[in-house]
């Protein structure tokens, strides 16, 4: 038997690099990258070849559980494994000051809240803001770039209010503001600013003649407001509310640039895209300012490239673009100062940092230093002085501070042993000729099984699990056999993968057998609710268990949630190399819980997330650090079922009126006792009065 170590020199040997790490269902895989495609980037110079078991000497360890996961990558050092085998937030990055999110839940459990649970990490998030101001920071240096950079976090990202007070709390540190995309936007902002007169404020979003009105006195009252025209007569409007006012309010336009974005949504930006003013509505919208003398009014030129930009080429492209739409505004007499290039900055969830669409193939450091270059060329070439620059980052800043924890209630398998004797009983009860043909056949695939002919058998059991399905739909065989022959294919198929997994090679016949044959985990929460994108766009989230990681999981399942709907589940997890159909679990312990954590859901999730099956808001807890331990900051219970009837025009008290009367009706007629009414009601009212989820 080789050992991985003599593995791994032959491999070096033949004139590359290899290291081993541990695959889908506990089988092995040597990554190799050899000379010859050392052109290519680190990530494709990765092959994968699964190696036999046996090759690997060592016990599992909480480092294989990391590469399993990919916790280093999607995590970006703020996760890590500590020697308990729990998973651990490193807020700041700092290796000695990490919260255990498996002793949080504990904690929180003892409190009497228990999962699913959203955890908001605070001091991760100011790390996030920090980290951003940094990047800029030292791309203005570097590049000797005379404008100023600030980010306005855009509201609509995550509207919650402690998240919000958060960022407020750093933003006279940081000189960031906000920004507002609708009237209940900037009623909020226009609140969370209160005396903060020199915060900046965009406003984005289609605005009516109120709107506009409300912007205008703001300034008045000496709010650093900035509104973005998006159609041209809210220019109209601005003119009209600020010579009413008396007011020299501040006026960005949003352009409709001929650069897009990228990835799902490429259509916020270009030419066709529904927000913003063309070039030529640009420079009529200049005419008009000069004719109401206010065209040094006009201090920004904006765009908005879409979310989750993964391809860095696409800022490139727009800065350049917007840059010199700059430069002949400054011609044009204008007062123009600044340029907002929106949102976009992504966020690498997978943990390939790749142009895919659930990864970014840039770093924070690349985007700022990209963008400074890139509009001081274009400046300079254009001869006109740097601008301020603003960025509407939103969820970079906040996706990674957000986790969901939900407690697994059980799971569904598929490695039964079919009952062979009881199956030949059933089908000697038949004349020989009415016998199902399918069911003889998977009979004789299982026990025909050896090393040599596992794609042969496999391609045979498909075939006659497929006819099996055909006959019963037909009618021409009974619920019991067709049981039985759904019990033989599973049992086919567990035995192939059992035995190809001590080959030296995968078959590739066999790659969607290990998700056939998976577990179906059953989560406590709502993907509706608490990860909508996973559903509605198929958003991948790093998803893995938070406890039990000094031991090899031994299952493989995809997971579903507790809605009564087939798409409430997942079945699509992070893998920095490829689709991984399934996610590696620990074999459920009777009277123990089994935590998994939902991560990097700090953006967008919980104000998209919707009440089907009446699942509301889950618990949010913010965590914080202090004197290195954990403490929690502020609870925001869930909805209660109240709650959320209460959103659908139901009165709670009225329903437990009604039901109060049907249940004295019951006992009158003797169909329930007294005792046993007590218990419905006291159900029924405390479940009115309780969280939404199974507790
Ligand atoms: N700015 C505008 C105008 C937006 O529409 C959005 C959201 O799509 C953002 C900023 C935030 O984008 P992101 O969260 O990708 O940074």
């Amino acid at each position: 038997m080789k050992t991985s170590e003599e593995r791994r020199n032959r491999f070096e040997d033949s004139g590359g690099t290899a290291s081993f790490e541990r695959g889908v269902n506990s089988f092995y895989y040597v990554l190799v990258c050899s000379r010859e495609r050392a052109h290519l980037s680190e990530y494709e110079m990765v092959t994968l070849q699964p190696v036999k078991r046996s090759y690997i000497d060592s016990p599992w360890s909480i480092q294989d559980s990391a590469n399993l996961y990919g916790v280093n990558d999607w995590g970006k050092g703020h996760f890590a494994i500590n020697d308990k085998g729990n998973l651990c937030v490193r807020p700041t990055l700092e290796p000695t000051r990490q919260i255990d999110i498996f002793d949080v839940i504990q904690g929180l459990s003892d409190r009497g809240l228990e999962a699913p649970l959203l955890l908001r990490f605070d001091d991760m998030l100011a790390f996030r803001l920090r980290e951003l101001r940094t990047a800029f920071d030292q791309a203005l240096k570097e590049h000797e770039y005379t404008g100023q950079y600030y980010c306005v976090y855009p509201i609509k990202v995550n509207q919650q209010r402690h998240l919000c007070e958060q960022i407020r709390s750093l933003n006279a540190e940081l000189g960031f503001g906000f920004e507002a995309g609708s009237k209940p936007e900037l009623l909020a902002v226009l609140g969370l600013t209160a005396n903060m007169n020199s915060t900046p404020i965009v406003c984005n979003g289609f605005k009516d003649s109120e709107f506009i009105e409300t912007v205008i006195l703001a300034t008045k009252l000496g709010r650093n407001v900035l509104v973005v025209v998006e159609k041209f007569s809210e220019l109209e409007l601005i003119v009209k509310h600020a010579k009413a006012y008396g007011v020299q309010p501040k006026i960005g336009v949003r352009a409709k640039l001929s650069s897009r974005g990228a990835g799902r949504w490429e259509s916020s930006g270009g030419l066709r895209s529904k927000f913003g003013l063309t070039v030529a509505e640009i420079v009529a919208g200049v005419d008009f300012l000069k004719q109401h003398d206010m065209a040094q009014c006009l201090r920004m030129v904006h765009c908005h490239l879409g979310s989750q930009v993964f391809d860095i080429r696409n800022f490139k492209h727009a800065v350049t673009e917007l840059g010199y739409i700059y430069a002949e505004l400054r011609r044009m007499g204008t007062g123009i100062d600044t340029i907002d290039i929106g949102g976009g900055l992504g966020v690498d969830y997978d943990g390939s940092q790749s142009a895919a669409t659930s990864s970014v193939n840039y770093t924070i450091a690349e985007y700022a230093a990209d963008v400074i270059y890139r509009l001081k060329n274009v400046c300079e070439d254009a001869k006109v002085p740097h601008p301020n620059l603003v960025t509407e980052s939103g969820r970079y800043i906040v996706a990674n501070s957000s986790v969901l924890i939900c407690n697994v209630m059980g799971r569904s398998h598929f490695d039964v042993q079919p009952d062979l004797n009881k199956i030949r009983g059933d089908l000697s009860q038949l004349q020989e000729k009415e016998q199902p043909q399918p069911v003889l056949d998977l009979i004789d695939a299982l026990e025909r099984i050896t090393d040599r002919n596992l794609v042969e058998v496999y391609h045979d059991s498909v075939q006659a699990r497929d006819e099996a399905m055909s006959l019963f739909s037909l009618g021409y065989m009974s619920l019991p056999l067709r049981a039985a022959a759904e019990q033989l294919f599973w049992a086919i198929g567990n035995e192939l993968l059992r035995r190809a997994r001590k080959k030296d090679r995968f078959p590739e016949e066999f790659e969607d057998l290990p998700q056939l044959l998976s577990d179906i985990y059953f989560c406590n929460f709502s993907i509706f609710q608490s990860a909508p994108d996973s559903w509605a766009i198929d958003q991948l989230f790093p998803i893995m268990p938070i406890h039990r990681l000094v031991e090899q999981p031994m299952r493989v399942a995809v997971l579903a949630d507790i809605t009564c709907d087939s798409d409430g589940k997942i079945d699509n997890f992070v893998d920095k190399r490829e689709d991984k159909r399934v996610l590696e679990v620990h074999e459920l312990v009777p009277e123990q819980n089994y935590y998994l954590g939902v991560f990097l859901v700090g953006a967008y999730q919980e104000v998209l997330g919707d009440l089907h099956n009446l699942f509301g808001d889950t618990h949010v807890v913010h965590i914080r650090l202090e004197d290195d331990s954990w403490v929690i900051d502020e609870v925001v219970h869930g909805d209660t079922v109240r709650e959320v009837l209460g959103y659908v025009q139901f009165d709670a008290d009225e329903l437990s009126r009604v039901m109060r009367r049907d249940v004295e009706n019951a006992v009158k007629r003797g169909a329930l006792g007294v005792a046993e009414s007590r218990a419905l009601m006291d159900f029924y009212d405390n479940g009115l009065g309780g969280y939404t989820y199974l507790e």
